[in-house]
């Protein structure tokens, strides 16, 4: 499994980072986790072509983790009239809005024969055999469903932690991070602080974990956690165009 981290900002614009989007290569097979723009650009740029996607998994449905949608869809329909993919997003009225815009645009109905939007729910909302992906409710303070994603692939288990709330009261950061073993954990650091986190890192039971979606000014603040030795498994900060390749034959 190679994973190539397309966009690692938070929602500030930025001149030297895009919103969040990562790619994950399985062999041939290409997904997306979360679509933030210019997705469908960041994919060339690293390699692969949109028509090559399988699915798109969201977070939840905040602009800096969805936009992209609007540039991959359209794509899509002119530039790669054969994509064919499944998009997950978290909020109906919020996909209808995406699928209406675009056939606005065009004078067209949806592409929906090609284009297969859902609905996720908690629980396992994909398996093509090669990638599984597991939804996982976070609670994000008050109002629209977030989710934390686990996505296993290759033997391996990697874990999104998705937008969490700034105080993680009421077990926000997800407990699979306690109960299994993952090979690698990806963490926002847009909200949480590093005091709220510290106790949830030292439960984790993985081999690496990596920050991303964060705010240019917080590089610093993130050094000192990376640097700080104080946890069992190495920390890194992610940058734009970062890959992390998890051998599949390795033994966990
Ligand atoms: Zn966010």
């Amino acid at each position: 499994m190679k994973i190539t981290f397309l966009g690692t900002a938070d929602v500030r614009p930025r001149i030297d980072a895009y919103v969040s989007a990562t790619m994950i290569e399985v062999g041939d097979a290409v997904y997306l986790l979360d679509a933030g723009a210019p997705v469908s650009d960041l994919m060339l740029r690293y390699g692969r072509r949109p028509d090559e996607l399988r699915a798109v998994f969201t977070t939840h449905a905040h602009n800096d983790h969805v936009d992209g949608l609007l540039q991959l869809f359209s794509h899509c329909i002119h530039i790669y009239p054969k994509a064919s993919y499944e998009v997950f997003m978290t909020e109906e009225p919020i996909a209808r809005a995406f699928c209406d815009c675009i056939g606005t645009l065009y004078h067209m109905d949806f592409p929906k024969e090609r284009l297969h939007v859902h609905i996720a729910a908690e629980g396992v909302v994909y398996d093509d055999g090669v990638l599984r992906a597991t939804y996982i409710p976070v609670a994000y303070n008050e109002g629209p469903p977030h989710f934390a994603i686990l996505i296993e692939a290759e033997g391996r288990r990697v874990l999104f932690t998705g937008d969490m709330s700034q105080d993680l009261k009421d077990d926000d950061f997800p407990r699979v991070a306690y109960e299994c073993e993952t090979d690698l954990i990806v963490c926002e650091y847009a909200h949480t602080l590093i005091d709220r986190l510290d106790p949830c890192l030292k439960q984790c039971r993985t081999r690496m974990l990596a920050f991303n979606h964060y705010a240019g000014y917080r590089h610093e603040e993130l050094a000192a956690i990376v640097n700080s030795g104080k946890y069992a498994f190495p920390i890194r900060a992610l940058r734009d165009g970062d890959v992390i390749e998890l051998n599949g034959t390795e033994e966990r």
